[in-house]
Order: structure tokens, then C-alpha cells, then sequence
């Protein structure tokens, strides 16, 4: 049995070649496609445990992941794409992840060391699930309800590409009451991100 460095209180869990041990999602940073996996390892080996070795569906395992995601977003006021179309891009993206690990042995060669480098390397980035993908704010079309506010575009931005910023942790059901215009929202925004 390899996996020592796991504690010794957790189950045998799966530790995945591809994106590592099963995790909880972050809770102060919007996660990436490999968090997701691993939560969905996560969520998939405990519901198992539970059932006493029985397997959930994949659909019952993207709906929970989907609710959990949701309320990340939620802390950080940046507007999701609806809850069916969470599912639906993580049994996709679930789909792809078991294309590779499920891969003949005998048949992995230097392709497909490629194809799992280059999967590895996309699931850093953020699961984008933002309703407005509008690189400007200035530019933005969007409908009021699908908009990023102005405050928080600096955030998604930063969680696209250098992912350095924090949600900081705030009340958020508190201040989101507050969220008039001008000085207000300056202020929340301050104390909500969190530079390092
Ligand atoms: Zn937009």
C-alpha cells in the first residue's frame, strides 16, 4: 500500500494519478478544475463508504459538487451560470478525466503522457463558471442578473489567470445588504480580498 503520507484517520481513499488525493473544495479561493475533481473523489468515496461499497451516480455525485461550488461563488457575489449547466460541465469534464484514467495500460505511450500533461495543465486553471465571461467591464452587455459587479471584476480577472487574490472571510450575507454604490462598496471590497 503506498500513500503513508495520508492521515492515518482518513480511509483508504483513492489517490488519483492524475489530480491527486481527494479533497474538500477551497473555501478562499475560487477552485480549479482539479479541485473540483478531487472534491468529486471526495463526494463520491464517502457517499460509496456510506452505501457500504455501493457506487452513487455520477449525476448524484456532479449535484452535489455543483451545490457546493455554488455557495463559493455565492461569497465571492460574482453571478454562476445556472445550477443544471454546473452539472452539466463537471459530468463533462468527468467524462474526459475518466477517458484518461480509465486508458488501457498497454496501450499508454508518449501521446498519451501528452494528453494527460496537457489535461493537468487546463484543470489549474479556474472552473469558470462566471454567468458574464466579458474580459472588460466596460464592454459588458450582459444582462443585469448575469453581470459581474464592477468591485468584484478585479477578482474574477485575478482568479483567471494569476489567481492571487482572496475572499477574505466576511460575512457575506451581511455586507451583501449593503452594496449601494461609492464609498460603501470600496470599503467591503478592502476587507473582503485579501492580498498575498
Ligand atoms: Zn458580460
Amino acid at each position: 500500500m503506498s500513500g503513508n503520507n495520508n492521515k492515518t484517520n482518513t480511509r483508504s481513499l483513492s489517490n488519483c494519478p492524475i489530480v491527486g488525493a481527494p479533497s474538500e473544495l477551497p473555501t478562499t479561493i475560487l477552485p480549479t478544475l482539479q479541485d473540483m475533481l478531487k472534491c468529486y473523489l471526495l463526494i463520491r468515496d464517502k457517499l460509496k463508504f456510506e452505501r457500504s461499497g455501493k457506487d452513487p451516480s455520477i449525476f448524484e455525485i456532479a449535484q452535489k459538487l455543483a451545490e457546493r461550488v455554488e455557495i463559493i461563488w455565492r461569497k465571492s457575489f460574482i453571478p454562476t451560470v445556472s445550477r443544471n449547466r454546473i452539472v452539466k460541465l463537471i459530468q463533462d469534464n468527468h467524462v474526459k478525466y475518466l477517458h484518461l484514467i480509465r486508458y488501457p495500460q498497454q496501450k499508454r505511450n508518449k501521446k498519451y503522457e501528452l494528453k494527460v500533461q496537457s489535461f493537468r495543465e487546463d484543470a489549474k486553471k479556474l472552473f469558470d463558471i462566471a454567468a458574464c465571461k466579458c474580459m472588460s467591464h466596460a464592454l459588458c452587455k450582459c444582462e443585469k442578473q448575469r453581470k459581474v459587479p464592477i468591485l468584484e471584476h478585479k477578482f474574477i480577472q485575478d482568479q483567471r489567470a494569476t489567481r492571487k487574490m482572496r475572499i477574505g472571510p466576511v460575512d457575506f450575507t451581511e455586507t451583501k445588504k449593503n452594496t449601494t454604490t461609492g464609498k460603501k462598496e470600496e470599503e467591503r471590497v478592502i476587507e473582503t480580498y485579501d492580498f498575498r
